[in-house]
């Protein structure tokens, strides 16, 4: 099996060597990867400025540093390491949760998302931790994939579709087991902060606090709330399948304004 491996941490993150490590007893691992940190850069891709390549050895896995976003990577990594094909592609470990809407600006998911645009079966992966400064506990992380990637991989959807999956940042001992469920609601409060620079000017910085909604049984946010694995397939078909109906019939006959 041909395993391409990604992350938005960057090539020199903890999360990606823990990842190649359990990665490479499923097959030929080549690891492509962003030169520095890239989180929360999405589905970004770099169109306007030339990318460089640099060959980078991760865990004996023979690799690739990139000056790009994880998008760029799975690319390039597909193009120069898999030319023939590639059968799986693995994102992360990400170094913090991609739980509900954050997976819109997550550059893990959007690793995983590429790779099933390319055809190929992709898997998201996440430690959730919430408290800045918490540990990441990578160790809990290599010790699920040890014992669970196995099975992943074969349900691992090989079109349309891939896996979301976040670990709880928690001893390995308190895991509670793994659920398979929908996207939650996370959403952040105070989300920009306005400050004054040294000479008075305002500045903006991004961030907020999450406010997780707990509240909704059968969703990743519930799961891992629980100290359940969360594993959530997520499909690359974004139409809204209960509205189009409606919005047909709606839009259909003569225009209001126009009378025509
Ligand atoms: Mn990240």
């Amino acid at each position: 099996m041909r395993i391409l491996v990604t992350n938005d941490d960057g090539i020199h993150a903890e999360g990606i060597a823990v990842l190649a490590r359990v990665a490479k007893q499923f097959g030929e691992v080549a690891v492509c990867a962003p030169d520095r940190e890239k989180s929360a850069c999405g589905h970004g891709m770099t169109l306007h400025d030339p990318l460089r390549v640099r060959p980078h050895e991760v865990e004996g896995c023979r690799g690739y540093v990139v000056n790009g976003l994880p998008v760029d990577c799975v690319n390039i990594g597909l193009a120069e390491a898999f030319p023939d094909g590639c059968d799986l592609v693995l994102s992360g470990i990400n170094n913090g949760p991609n739980l509900g809407f954050d997976i819109t600006y997550s550059g893990t998911v959007a690793g995983a998302m590429e790779g099933c645009i390319n055809g190929i079966a992709s898997i998201a992966l996440s430690m959730a931790v919430f408290v800045s400064g918490a540990p990441f506990h990578y160790e809990t992380g290599e010790a699920w994939l040890n014992e669970n990637l196995g099975r992943l991989i074969p349900l691992a959807p090989k079109s349309g579709s891939f896996l979301n999956v976040n670990i709880p940042a928690i001893a390995f001992e308190e895991i509670e087991g793994v659920r398979v469920c929908g996207m939650g609601k996370r959403v952040y409060e105070e989300r920009v902060e306005r400050r004054d620079d040294p000479w008075g000017r305002p500045y903006y910085w991004q961030g907020g606090v999450a406010v997780m909604d707990g509240s909704e049984p059968g969703t990743d946010v519930d799961a891992i709330r629980n100290h359940y694995v969360s594993v959530t397939p997520v499909s690359l078909d974004w139409t809204d399948h209960a509205a189009l109906g409606s919005l047909a019939e709606a839009l259909s006959g003569p225009s209001p304004l126009h009378g025509r």
